[in-house]
């Protein structure tokens, strides 16, 4: 006997019958069978516990309650934090998130998608400039985590430290505690690398901590055949594989290699997972989601003394006798603290604030990585997966955490590269999005006004599309977070300025190039790879391919890459810098910012372990402080 799935439509119209067949012939079901089966499922499912956490808002605080540190947001790095100080028995630590407990969705990889513009996202949009991104539907939307775990609990899990390099430029912004070696002590202190067979090798067994809270793997993949044929493509146009981005030098023009994630079998691991639900029961730590912390309490001396709070609509303040940590990401945490008085002053006095502190770097020096889709079209991959197939991966995925159900991407190939063969760091990262013929591709790039997307999906009806993800590491161009109005619940205005700077243009242009190589490499060319015009009408005057078609092309198709920094920025000068080496902020006594908003320049890379890092070593910069040698 077999089992067999059918779509009811050509085409795939996702009304699925099961029918039991045999010796070739197969019947329809009375339902008994299906119901045997629909119990399987879900007795697998019960044994998974997929059982979401309780609320933690049950944790009442009396008002005016008083604590030794209050921490405003529990995100990448706020979650950290709230860990490491609650180490201390004797400190009383509150933490505050404007957020829920994480869904069943943050847990299971490739559902991380589902959950923007949901309950758990902060549906930030940025403005539009009415110039670039003319390709998109609507003005840019950002998407931030805002449930416990923050951005962490709903990123797409990628583990990727940066460059020494990245570090070396903070440490000469003026950071000197940032040196390569310390953020590495910090970035060991977090992990607990798992992949075994890898730690065979010893350049990755002294790279990687195996002792902290996070664990780092790799994805539990049955679907990496796709993924090799993709690393051997790039070692073609010089972009060599290696085993781990994190553990090998960058050299040469670039490397490659299945990457690192934030997964333990299979699961999530975000920074809710890997830090809070280990503390959540000390006694000296209290925890409170749907808390949105609307100002910080500052004497006229400028020392920060408590917050203000709204928690299901009941406005709350608490009391801090140490320090007020703000973690509330590159978005919020600008936000907050020219809500309470600190920002630049002409700022603050139109929205009718009084400026405690003139700070003119709070939300200066947005950036980003941007990216552009390159689309590449050829035959179907020979392992070609059919739906039934896929709808097994489900089953897979329940009983052992496997199938596609357990990555974030179909393949997990990731690449950095550069054009000159003499750089020390990536000027560019790339990804790979796979798309069967007659996919849901319109699903994943739907950001793109209707004409834009037919003319990207428009061969998927036979081809299958290798879409090559493209990141500009290193922009020039800055923008900037204003607050609309003194209302802590009116959204700041983001102007994210990509492109801003002509030079990001030409440099991403480059990027393209660099990509587009790849049809001509043997599996590409096996597949009669091509990559097709899009039109884009005010781009259709140029010449394709040319420079002048992939400037248009990229000026109207940048979106983001979601990896925003630098509005609380680090440095020793007040007139551009917000936080000191020590993440203090300027001119405030008992204030520090942690979180991926202190970073002056963005890493080569993803941001979430970076932000976990500056978790760690903001932790430990505390305890330096406060607690005896
Ligand atoms: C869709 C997406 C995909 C990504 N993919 C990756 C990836 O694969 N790999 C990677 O390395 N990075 C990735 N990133 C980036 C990375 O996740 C972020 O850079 C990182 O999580 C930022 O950490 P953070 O601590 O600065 O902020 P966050 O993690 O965003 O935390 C801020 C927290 O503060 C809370 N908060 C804010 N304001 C308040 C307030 N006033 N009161 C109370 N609470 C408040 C928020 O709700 C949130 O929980 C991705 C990001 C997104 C959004």
């Amino acid at each position: 006997m077999r089992l067999k799935l059918v779509d009811l439509q050509d085409g795939g119209s996702g009304v699925i019958v099961l029918l039991v067949c045999s010796d070739g012939a197969c019947a329809t079901t009375t339902g008994a069978a299906p119901q045997l089966f629909a119990s399987a499922l879900n007795f697998f499912a019960a044994t998974q516990c997929f059982v979401p956490d309780k609320d933690h808002s049950f944790k009442k605080v009396p008002d005016l309650e008083t604590f030794d540190f209050i921490i405003v947001g529990a995100g990448s790095a706020g979650s950290v934090v709230a860990n490491r100080l609650s180490e201390v028995s004797h400190w009383n630590v509150l933490l505050l998130e404007a957020g829920a407990e994480p869904p069943i969705e943050t847990e299971i990889p490739w559902l991380y998608r589902t959950l923007a513009r949901t309950r758990y996202d902060w549906h930030y949009v940025t403005k539009n400039d009415g110039v670039k991104q003319k390709a998109l539907k609507n003005p840019l939307a950002w998407i931030r985590g805002k449930v416990l775990g923050g951005s962490s609990s709903t990123n797409a899990m990628i583990y990727v430290r940066g460059n020494d390099h990245d570090f070396q430029t903070w440490v000469n912004e003026g950071n000197p505690s940032w040196t390569p070696e310390n953020v590495n002590y910090y970035f060991k202190k977090a992990e607990n690398f798992q992949d075994l067979k890898l730690l065979r090798d010893t350049g990755i067994f002294n790279t990687y901590g195996r002792e902290g809270p996070l664990v780092v793997n790799t994805f539990n993949s049955t679907v990496r055949k796709l993924t090799k044929k993709i690393l051997k493509s790039y070692s073609y146009i010089g972009i060599e594989e290696v085993l781990d981005v994190n553990a090998a030098e960058f050299h040469g023009k670039g490397f490659c290699a299945i990457s690192r994630v934030t997964a333990r079998s299979g699961v999530r691991e975000s920074t809710y997972t890997a830090y809070l639900k280990k503390a959540k029961n000390r006694r000296n730590l209290k925890i409170i989601t749907n808390a949105f912390v609307t100002k910080i309490l500052l004497n006229v001396d400028a020392k920060a003394y408590g917050v203000e709070v709204e928690i299901n609509g009941k406005r709350n303040r608490f009391l801090v006798k140490r320090e007020v940590i703000v973690s509330g990401g590159v978005v919020n945490t600008p936000q907050l603290l020219m809500l309470s008085g600190i920002g630049p002053r002409e700022h603050l006095l139109s929205k009718n604030i009084s400026c405690i502190v003139d700070l003119p770097g709070v939300g200066n020096n947005l950036h980003d990585h941007l990216y552009v889709p390159v689309p590449i079209y050829g035959d179907e991959p020979e392992e070609e997966e059919n739906k039934a197939e896929l709808m097994f991966d489900v089953v897979k995925y329940l009983y052992n955490k496997t199938g596609y159900l357990a990555h974030t991407f179909l393949t997990d190939a990731i690449a950095f590269f550069s054009r000159s063969k003499d750089m020390a760091y990536p000027e560019f990262q790339s990804y790979t999005g796979i798309f069967l013929k007659n996919s849901t591709v319109r699903q994943f790039i739907d950001i793109y006004k209707d004409d834009v997307l037919e003319s990207i999906v428009r061969y998927n009806a036979d081809k299958s599309l290798y879409v090559k993800i493209l990141n500009l590491l290193h922009p020039y161009s800055r923008g900037r977070i204003y607050l609309n109005t003194s209302n802590p619940y009116d959204y700041p205005i983001i102007h994210a300025n990509y492109l801003g700077d002509d030079r990001d243009i030409q440099d991403t242009v480059d990027g393209i190039k660099i990509l587009t190589k790849l049809v001509n490499t043997p599996y590409f060319k096996s597949i009669k790879a091509f990559i097709p015009r899009i039109h884009i009408s005010e781009c259709n005057e140029y010449k394709y391919p040319s420079d002048l078609y992939w400037r248009c092309y990229v000026t109207h198709m940048i979106a983001s890459m979601s990896h925003q920094v630098g509005t609380s920025k680090m440095g020793p000068n007040p007139e551009d810098a917000v936080v000191n080496n020590f993440l203090k902020v300027h001119g405030v006594t008992g204030l520090r910012v942690i979180d991926a908003s202190i970073m002056p320049f963005v890493t080569s890379g993803n941001t979430n372990a970076p932000a976990i890092m500056i978790g760690e070593m903001g932790s430990d910069m505390i305890k330096n402080e406060y607690l005896p040698k």
